[in-house]
């Protein structure tokens, strides 16, 4: 048998995307000295409560760089210290509002520690010790914000469920067609699903607030426009859309993508995409049509991408 060799040793020179996660826990308030307690309590909610409120972040560090002799990008103790040193070290178990001069709200160009702005800070931070390519910040297991170093452009992504029944067939084909196609999803009365639906929004971070847009606002018009008109229904018989259109995931995805993109824009925001994960095995991803201005991916513009 003949041996595999490469023109690389050790990989060397070959580039290559690495991740590292991180953990901290810390607390922030959303108020500011400028507006009546009124006020901040319309902006921020329960958010605005004093003296605060905490979460467990999580962050995802992704870098991008060639392989050195040794074959790795970059020597992960490095890159744990350069994380420890420049972030969690500095913000774990404290008051956000109180660690770094960005989030002195005293000053005019102070801003509010949102997920948004705390992950765009991160990467202040870490880009002169990482080679970085993207940042994921968790502010729970359902809400994250992802920060590529463009300026104040910043995704948040909110994360929703609702469960439903389908059953994918053609109304115009026989029973015996739907199968060949669809399998047992062509079965006569139907099955159901706990859909996971991943909504994520595309903007400019605002320099005071922090923020993308009003996420008390996008959280109701997902309540509104999809968990509420989905939830407990038969896709096919309840949802008008699906009389006619074969509700699979790809275009329940879609369907959610048209319902959302212009009340989310009339909040200040662009759609840039929904997932819905039908099954641990299954999931669909629509790009929105996000304005020309604001695309920076060339596969962002009405796509339907699988993931099987
Ligand atoms: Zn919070
Ligand atoms: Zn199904």
């Amino acid at each position: 048998m003949e041996a595999i060799t490469s023109n690389f040793p050790h990989g060397e020179g070959r580039t290559c995307v690495i991740t590292r996660r991180a953990c901290f826990s810390a607390s922030h308030l959303y108020r500011l000295p400028e507006l009546s307690d009124d006020d901040n309590s319309a902006l921020f909610g329960p958010c605005s409560i004093a003296p605060g409120h905490g979460h467990n972040y999580e962050l995802i560090v992704t870098m991008e760089g060639d392989l050195n002799k040794y074959g790795m990008v970059l020597n992960l103790s490095d890159v744990k210290h350069a994380i420890k040193n420049e972030v969690t070290s500095q913000l774990d178990f404290r008051f956000l509002n109180d660690t770094w001069p960005e989030f002195d709200l005293s000053k005019p160009e102070g801003c509010l520690p949102t997920t948004e702005s705390l992950v765009r800070i991160i990467w202040e931070r870490l880009k002169s010790h990482l080679p970085l390519k993207s940042l994921r910040l968790y502010e729970n297991p359902k809400l994250w914000a992802d920060y590529q170093g463009n300026a104040m452009d910043a995704y948040l992504t909110v994360q929703t469920h609702f469960s439903a029944a389908h059953r994918l067939a053609r109304e115009d084909l026989p029973q015996t067609e739907n199968e060949k196609i669809f399998g047992k999803c062509a079965r006569p009365n139907g099955h159901g699903h706990n859909y996971l639906v991943d909504i994520t929004v595309k903007g400019k971070i605002n320099p005071r607030t922090g923020m993308i847009c009003d996420l008390s606002a996008l959280n109701s018009l997902i309540n509104d426009l999809v968990v509420e008109p989905f939830d407990h229904t038969f896709l096919n018989k309840d949802i008008p859309y699906f009389a006619n259109c074969v509700p699979t995931a790809e275009n329940i995805a879609l369907h959610i993508s048209d319902k959302l993109t212009n009340p989310i824009n009339a909040i200040g925001a662009n759609l840039y995409k929904i997932k819905l994960q039908e099954s641990p095995n299954n999931a669909a991803e629509v790009y929105a049509n996000v304005p020309e201005s604001t695309i920076d991916t060339k596969d962002s513009k009405n796509q339907v991408r699988l993931l099987r």
